[in-house]
């Protein structure tokens, strides 16, 4: 029987992996009608990721979720390297730590819990925002009609009982997995690359070892038997991958490798040390396939894939969970834009362009990775690692420069850089001294975020009173994006939970729906009032920063050395940021007269005037 009942949403999200749970949790907190479907009856119970770098920690604090995962989950600092050759047994060859100071971390750790736990922290969050994941649904196939008569028409099926259904909405993203069944409606969207013949076993369970560093993740190479990875979960649980090296298990079939045969290699591998389950959880078999979509999107009919549907790779160097929660970040505030008609066409368009250059980029990283462990040299591995340990915390994961992440010339600021995260910094909140990660402290509610940084608020006055002054009216570009803007979120303002602490209403009320403000200074606090400040400023008053706390930094630096190699007694500088925490553009001006105020006005307005629509 069919059912053409015609359920309407502005977005359908397939798939309730992390991709598609990350997205729909995004869209509903703009407020956007979003509707989530999985095919399976429900969330991971066992195996699959378990890495959560430590940029997804960022994601998941900017959310306001990390803490029941980061209460839950087992902290990997270091990472140790074993060996074993013909002439000499197994032996330890180096350890080093996993993320070292090189890279700005404030979490410099992996972060180990499974996969459901994960998608649990969203499940539940989406439950708590009034949207439940319709189960048992699988998306078929869609129609779009060329002039836009009638909206797109997702055809799904119940597992259930077999019925069709169709759902009408304005946009389809795929996060349906690496056998995307959207990825094939669409066209010229096919994964390009190949896969290897080197074939895995991954075995979840709590182990019985006199293995010394069974806390630690160690890489083990026989020059014989091939390698393993292990990595502690939590529960007790050890996680362990086990090559099946081609030349000593071609004569199997691959459904001979059973979980015993796999227990047995491993055991050969650890030998003289002795490796015992005395619980298995999850067994599991797979080859790497290392592929990218050729499109992440059909700009015509509204369509776009996220996370596995749009590229996959080896498991090891724990990618794949962050990387999809990241294409879906990118992607969320985006789409709000765009169906709030606030968006030009170009905003969208830098979706496929920073994700797919972010998926090529992890498939390079891939292959080198997966090469330097099938050769089992330790040194290799550890370079390889080296290299590339900013983009595998996800903090070197960098956008080039496009309409969105603009460079201005001559202003070259510390280490704030377009298209680049910000690094962390520690300053307190003027309006109850609390000490913050400033980086993290406005919550994510797809806000575009303009800081302005001045050593002299009072010296400073006549700029910010220009620019506070423009973007409260509809003389400038920004005034009327805002406009446009808040008259958009009257119909559906932002859903706030009662766990954003900062975001309830009698705390913090966005002074627009597209901008936040924030002003940081390192003037004492008893120099100046809120009162004192421009509207815009005394009203957004829980973003007012005070740099005063360089010993509680990573570095031990303030804020303002850190991000804009300092600044002169009477210099002001405008910092833009993305709505997911990346640098858009920045610029120092030398005093903070009225007529630098208006040359910033002029400055943003031209910026934000290339991707955002006005009234
Ligand atoms: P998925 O998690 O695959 O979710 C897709 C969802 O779509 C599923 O729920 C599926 O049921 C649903 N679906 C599929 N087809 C349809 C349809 N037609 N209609 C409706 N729903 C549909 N990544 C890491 O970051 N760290 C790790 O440590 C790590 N370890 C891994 C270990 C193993 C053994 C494996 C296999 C993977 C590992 N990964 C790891 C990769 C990680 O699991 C994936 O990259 C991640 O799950 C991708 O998320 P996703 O949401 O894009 O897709």
């Amino acid at each position: 029987a069919d059912d053409y009942r015609t359920f309407l949403s502005d977005v359908v999200v397939v798939g309730a992996g992390p991709a598609g749970l990350v997205l729909a949790d995004n869209l509903v907190r703009f407020g956007i009608k979003t509707k989530i479907i999985d095919n399976r009856p429900d969330r991971t119970s066992t195996g699959r990721a378990d890495g959560i770098q430590p940029k997804t920690i960022e994601t998941l604090r900017q959310m306001r979720l990390a803490e029941p995962l980061l209460r839950k989950g087992v902290r990997i600092y270091d990472i140790a390297f074993w060996k074993s050759t013909a002439k000499r047994s197994l032996h330890r060859t180096s350890r080093e730590i996993h993320y070292p100071p090189v890279v700005d971390l404030l979490d410099p750790y992996i972060l180990l819990v499974h996969q459901g736990m994960v998608e649990s922290v969203f499940v539940d969050d989406l439950k708590e925002r009034g949207v439940e994941v319709e189960r048992n649904t699988a998306f078929v196939d869609f129609e779009y009609t060329p002039q836009k008569v009638r909206p797109l028409q997702v055809i799904c099926k119940q597992n259930v009982d077999q019925t069709r259904k169709t759902l009408g909405t304005r946009y389809i993203v795929g996060c349906d997995g690496a056998h995307s069944q959207v990825r094939k409606s669409i066209p010229n969207a096919r994964p390009t690359g190949a896969s290897s013949d080197a074939l895995w076993g991954v075995l979840d369970g709590v182990l019985d070892t006199d293995f010394p560093d069974i806390w630690s993740k160690v890489v083990v190479h026989s020059e014989e038997l091939g390698s393993i990875l292990m990595i502690p979960r939590e529960r007790n649980l050890t996680r362990l991958y086990i090559e099946l090296k081609s030349d000593t298990v071609s004569d199997s079939p691959r459904q001979e490798l059973t979980q015993e045969y796999v227990q047995r290699r491993a055991q050969e591998i650890m030998a003289p040390y002795i490796v015992k389950w005395r619980s298995v959880e999850w067994f599991g078999r797979y080859q790497i396939g290392q592929r990218v979509a050729s499109n992440f999107t059909d700009q015509e009919r509204k369509v776009f894939i996220a996370g596995d549907a749009s590229h996959t790779h080896s498991p090891k160097a724990a990618q794949g969970m962050n990387t999809s929660i990241h294409d879906s970040w990118n992607l969320a505030w985006k789409l709000n834009f765009a169906i709030r008609g606030l968006a030009k066409p170009a905003l969208l368009a830098t979706y496929e362009q920073e994700r797919k250059k972010i998926a090529e980029d992890l498939i390079n990283f891939d292959y080198e990775h997966a090469n330097a462990f099938a050769a089992g040299d330790p040194e290799a591995l550890a370079a390889n690692f080296v290299k590339n340990v900013a983009f595998i915390s996800g903090f070197g994961v960098n956008y080039d420069y496009n309409v969105l992440n603009v460079p201005s010339k001559g202003h070259g600021l510390g280490t704030l850089k377009p298209g680049c995260l910000l690094p962390p910094a520690k300053v307190t909140r003027y309006i109850d001294a609390n000490p913050v990660d400033i980086q993290n402290d406005i919550p994510a509610l797809g806000q575009f975020r303009i800081y302005f940084f001045a050593k002299n608020v009072h010296g400073a006055m006549p700029f910010l009173e220009a620019v506070c002054n423009m973007h409260q009216s509809t003389s400038s570009y920004v005034g009327r994006v805002t406009v446009a803007g808040n008259a958009s979120y009257t119909i559906q303002p932002p859903l706030a939970a009662p766990h954003d602490e900062f975001v309830c209403p009698e705390r913090y009320t966005p002074v627009s729906g597209i901008f936040t403000y924030a002003l940081v200074t390192d003037m004492p606090r008893n120099d100046m009032e809120i009162a004192d400040l421009p509207p815009i400023l005394r009203d957004s008053r829980w973003t007012f920063y005070l740099d005063n706390v360089p010993e509680m930094d990573t570095r031990k630096q303030s804020c303002m050395d850190k991000w804009l190699d300092g600044l002169s007694e009477n210099e002001v500088v405008v910092l833009n940021v993305r709505p997911d925490g990346y640098v858009c553009t920045v610029r120092r001006w030398a005093d903070g007269s009225r007529e630098n105020g208006l040359a910033a006005v002029r400055w943003m307005d031209e910026y934000y005037e290339t991707f955002l629509c006005d009234i």
